[in-house]
């Protein structure tokens, strides 16, 4: 958006009939791009447009969307729009830039206040409240506003051209130009080993306007994203108390050292002094899965790319529904999905995108689909191990003879990656593995129940089960995917899941953007901060850390 509301209240026929011809000509242009732009949002937020229904409207969905993943119940941030129309007015309110005191965040809105210097004049469009929603309203004291923190720096936002006629302000104007409003945000500076330790630092932002020669005022204002039609409950802007250093601690804390919300509030009032709201911390997570969004494509297209994808998945409980959290684990990326249905992410992502490479898999039924697998030894081996302890006397032999034949493959293909053999182990091992498969043939008849499991298994995936024999080089465990996992097992046992589709689809961005960094050897935190500063001023995505960078 070229114009905010606050441009567009002080122009009519009078201002264009005042401006001169190149001046017209600029505005023109202007107001072509904006109404373009308004026209394409219009349509994709009419209830007729092609969108999946996941992808419907803010004021379709119901309230109380920023409230998942806490560990108490939060005040839901915004009464939702009683009509169509009023829905519309207040989407492109929000997409406009333009920003009063009753936009703000709650949980800013006193710092505010208490920035606004003395003489500036209250500039506040009326606004017409529709019917609110039960709970703490906006603009109501909140939990984290009553803190009083003193400014360590400042920074100044200046418009740099007229909005309407596009003339670039010169220096004398800029010096001279007046604040109308301000926030504070309060961020962390690196530590590092010649200055360790955790320093808080406060920045007051203040925003300036500028009256130009041809009549009109231009604000500088901090920018904001519209709604995303995927995470419609989630907010992206510049206007924030928790910067974007402060926003990867915290999420650093949830998701990395596994803390509740309430934790984190506890461990920064008592350690930071920071005194921030579960609501505060909550969205702060979930805009930074937003922020972090545009990261999933890179890490699908790398992901891709790979000659080998690990895959895992476990089940992940989203409120009462149960779901599933799958792992795509190759050398340098980790990608994280939440599933509804068991068989979907593996589809959409392998099968769907003709994934050329290995799969390295379980023996779950959905990877038969992709044709160049693997499959895990250490599942087949802990099975055969089962068997030999048993006390059925058959399937004690079986396992016996199973784990002696697994056991001795191993070897050979150890000492294959070393020195490759003259002809491949399947020629080599060819007699053992027939006599293996005529004793599986004879075992799946067996009437103990784990013997004809085994039997059955082996005979069903024989080929994938020992394909490595003919590419020794390639992995004999899925080992990676289930470490990338382990982690999140446990927060899910702290956590009990998600409670949203969307606190779904943050953590698992998050997640992902984690531990590719950390597999990466490289600070997720510092990519997080500068992914998240980035989105917020409007800008794109950084690229993802090189590996062994460090950085
Ligand atoms: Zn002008």
């Amino acid at each position: 958006m070229a114009l905010s509301n606050h441009d567009l209240r002080q122009l009519d026929e009078e201002v264009i009939d005042s401006l001169p011809v190149d001046g017209v000509k600029n505005l023109a242009k202007i107001l072509l791009l904006d109404l373009k732009e308004a026209r394409e949002r219009l349509n994709q937020n009419s209830q007729n447009s092609s969108r999946p229904p996941s992808s419907e409207a803010p004021w379709d969905k119901a309230s109380g969307h920023s409230n998942d993943d806490t560990d108490e119940p939060t005040e839901s941030d915004k009464p939702e729009p009683a009509t169509e129309e009023e829905a519309l007015k207040e989407a492109l309110q929000a997409d406009g830039t333009d920003i009063s005191n009753e936009d703000l965040p709650e949980e800013n809105a006193t710092a505010l206040t208490s920035a606004i210097p003395q003489e500036i004049p209250a500039v506040k469009p009326p606004i017409e409240k529709p019917v609110r929603n039960p709970g703490k309203q906006p603009g109501a004291k909140g939990f984290g506003r009553t803190q009083i923190i003193p400014i360590h720096q400042y920074q100044d936002h200046h418009p740099t051209k007229c909005a309407c006629c596009s003339r670039p302000f010169s220096e004398a104007e800029i010096e001279n130009s007046k604040a109308y409003t301000a926030f504070d945000s309060l961020g962390l500076k690196w530590a590092n080993t010649e200055k360790p330790g955790i320093e808080v630092i406060n920045t007051r932002h203040t925003y300036y306007q500028i009256d130009c020669s041809c009549g009109h005022n231009t604000r500088a204002v901090p920018f904001r994203h519209p709604p995303d039609m995927e995470l419609p409950g989630i907010e992206l802007s510049e206007w924030r108390l928790v910067d974007a250093t402060l926003a990867s601690f915290i999420v650093c804390l949830s998701l990395r050292l596994r803390l509740s919300r309430v934790r984190i509030r506890e461990f920064l009032h008592d350690w930071l002094g920071i005194t921030l709201s579960v609501g505060t911390i909550n969205k702060t997570i979930h805009e930074s899965g937003r922020a972090v969004m545009p990261v999933e494509p890179i890490l699908i297209e790398e992901a891709l790319k790979s000659g080998l994808l690990h895959i895992d998945e476990t089940s992940w409980p989203q409120k009462e529904k149960l779901l599933w959290l799958w792992a795509f684990v190759s050398t340098t990326v980790v990608l994280f999905k939440v599933s509804r249905r068991t068989a979907e992410v593996f589809q959409s992502l392998i099968i769907k995108n003709v994934y050329p490479g290995w799969i390295m898999t379980d023996g779950y039924q959905v990877y038969r689909e992709h044709i160049k697998r693997l499959r895990c030894w250490a599942h087949l081996i802990r099975k055969a191990r089962g068997l030999e302890e048993a006390l059925n006397s058959e399937a004690q032999d079986f396992g016996e003879k199973s784990l002696f034949l697994l056991n001795s493959l191993i070897a050979a293909i150890k000492q294959a990656r070393e020195a490759p053999p003259d002809q491949a182990l399947s020629i080599i091992y060819q007699e053992q593995l027939e006599e293996y498969r005529r004793l599986c043939e004879k075992m799946r008849l067996s009437e103990h129940k784990k013997t004809h499991q085994l039997a059955v298994e082996m005979l069903n995936d024989w080929t994938v089960i020992f394909t490595i024999l003919d590419h020794p080089h390639l992995p004999l465990t899925n080992n990676e995917a289930e470490r990338a996992l382990r982690h999140w097992v446990i927060l899910r046992k702290i956590c009990y899941g998600t409670r949203t589709a969307e606190g779904s689809r943050v953590f698992a961005i998050l997640a992902s953007v984690i531990e590719t960094c950390r597999i990466r050897q490289c600070s997720p935190w510092r990519y997080l901060a500068e992914v998240i500063a980035s989105r917020r001023a409007g800008l794109s995505v950084h690229q993802l850390p090189v590996c062994g960078s460090g950085v």
